[in-house]
């Protein structure tokens, strides 16, 4: 699909999301067909008989007592926003082309700073576990970068300080046009990091093509063939069409998170990247974002405040 076509392509127009999911009683309606498509049943014991608990909108079942609500067990669970306000985050984000900074949700959502904050990260990681959970294949440029940096040694590129390593990873059809794309942040370019990474985001049919960094072999760990193209560097390397892709995104993914948030600590970073990735693998669907991300919500479990910090876990 040419260019052009992904920029001007319809999404879903405000008044027709709003009347879709304007009130709570829509949100929690839809939550509810989307967890219970044949009608509620037990998250526990799989018993489909229940009481309605009206006063706590809860849901108990008849067999085990368990109560559920259509939010618990999910990314909204114990919430104390409106699903209107979640309903209308998600459309935001997955209408908008770069994404759009918790401060400007705040504003536009009429909530705390902290509020944002927190759906943000959520709803990024909900992105993150969706895509995670299919590896690349095909053949797949792919590249280490680095992101920010704050203190200038003199050193640039591999090996410098206050930089946090990333992945980047694009996965081409047959005719060398992208179709998916992944960005991992990484403890660094060893064998082992690689080996590891590979075995979880990369098919074992795919054939990889990198420079000549030594790391890069272990992708045959994962079952992957492997070409490395061994480049002078400079920027007749970057010109090579085997890495015409990955540059390409890795200008943009660059290019978007300095445009619309500035800088990101190097903890929130995967997050970043995964919401830049999931945006770019959906781009031809810009129709279908916001109910694909909503299914992406509903499908993860909740996010306790201690895990939104993302200190470990990075992949
Ligand atoms: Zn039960």
């Amino acid at each position: 699909m040419p260019k052009n076509m992904v920029q001007f392509q319809k999404g879903q127009s405000l008044p027709h999301f709003l009347s879709l999911y304007g009130t709570e009683q829509q949100c929690h309606d839809t939550l509810f067909a989307l967890r219970w498509p044949d009608g509620f049943v037990c998250p526990i014991c799989c018993h489909p008989e229940y009481s309605y608990i009206a006063t706590r909108e809860l849901y108990q079942c008849n067999q085990c007592k368990h109560q559920a609500s259509a939010t618990s067990g999910t990314v909204f669970d114990s919430t104390k926003l409106p699903l209107t306000i979640w309903f209308l985050a998600i459309y935001l984000i997955s209408q908008s082309k770069d994404g759009i900074s918790s401060l400007n949700l705040s504003r536009t959502l009429g909530i705390s700073d902290n509020a944002a904050l927190r759906v943000k990260h959520k709803l990024m990681q909900a992105m993150k576990n969706r895509d995670d959970q299919v590896p690349l294949s095909g053949i797949i440029q792919m590249d280490d970068s680095y992101m920010g940096g704050r203190r200038h040694d003199g050193k640039r590129g591999r090996g410098a300080s206050g930089k946090t390593a990333f992945v980047a990873a694009v996965s081409t059809n047959l005719e060398g046009h992208p179709e998916r794309m992944r960005m991992s942040v990484v403890e660094g370019f060893s064998s082992a990091e690689i080996s590891r990474w590979s075995t979880k985001h990369l098919d074992p049919s795919s054939i990889v093509i990198t420079d000549g960094l030594a790391c890069f072999s272990a992708v045959e760990d994962a079952g992957c063939g492997h070409e490395a193209i061994v480049t002078g560097g400079g920027p007749e390397s970057v010109e090579l069409k085997e890495f015409k892709w990955i540059n390409t995104m890795l200008g943009n993914v660059k290019n978007s998170i300095r445009g619309t948030y500035h800088s990101v600590s190097q903890k929130h970073l995967p997050r970043y990247l995964a919401e830049f990735c999931y945006r770019f693998n959906r781009r031809f669907n810009l129709k279908n974002m916001f109910k694909r991300l909503l299914y992406a919500a509903v499908n993860t479990l909740p996010i306790p405040q201690h895990k939104l910090s993302l200190a470990e876990d990075w992949w």
